[in-house]
């Protein structure tokens, strides 16, 4: 896809924030820009700024686990992060730094136009939905300027209290059935920034 090779290029040669000083290679995003399903998480680490490609890690081989568990491969679904650069010592993503590289997400959004965005973590489940948490609102769906947007918790989280593993597993397990489900939406009433509680989807 022209467009999107166009945006990885302007990854790779970014220099709109500080990330851009310690890095060794973007990592712009992977998987099939041609599915319906978006995963973002937070910020490469040490081994997806290595290899330049997102979840490669540990808690990479924890989201391929997950992934398996519900017949899905990576190359069926588009793997981001909310930047494409490691933070220095994996520390989190500043605002600024997000905010600089909202430009590329966006336009990721936009061009693989998913029916679902699965929000993996606080960060980038606060772009869609801002000042709510995590631990309460993991695990259900939510409409968002037309698509459905899904958080769960980062699956590194789950690497460093494993308590959050069930929960993570049991998202994951309802998520063929929100995308059957969202698929089957008719175009309009999915238009809304945020659908009213009592209009959301009844899975749970
Ligand atoms: S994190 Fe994003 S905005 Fe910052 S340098 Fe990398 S690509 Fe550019």
């Amino acid at each position: 896809m022209k467009d999107y090779d166009e945006i990885v290029k302007q990854i790779a040669g970014c220099t709109l924030c500080a990330l851009s000083e310690r890095r060794n290679r973007t990592v712009p995003g992977d998987g099939s820009v041609n599915s319906e399903i978006m995963f973002i998480g937070e910020a490469p680490g040490y081994n997806e700024d290595q290899q330049g490609l997102p979840f490669v890690g540990a808690a990479g081989n924890v989201l391929t686990e997950l992934l398996a568990g519900i017949g899905l491969r990576r190359a069926d679904v588009y793997i981001t992060n909310m930047v494409k650069c490691r933070p220095p010592n994996n520390r989190d993503p500043m605002s600024g730094e997000i905010e600089a590289c909202s430009t590329y997400l966006d336009a990721q959004i936009a061009l693989i136009d998913p029916k679902v965005i699965v929000t993996l973590g606080r960060y980038s489940f606060a772009k869609f939905f801002p000042g709510r948490t995590i631990s309460r609102e993991r695990g259900k769906p939510r409409m968002w300027r037309g698509r459905m947007v899904y958080p769960m918790y980062h699956p590194a989280a789950t690497l460093h209290n494993p308590r959050l593993r069930p929960a993570l597993e049991d998202d994951f397990r309802n998520l063929p059935q929100l995308v059957a489900e969202v698929i089957a939406l008719p175009d309009d009433t999915a238009s809304e920034d945020e659908t009213p509680p009592e209009q959301q989807m009844s899975l749970f």
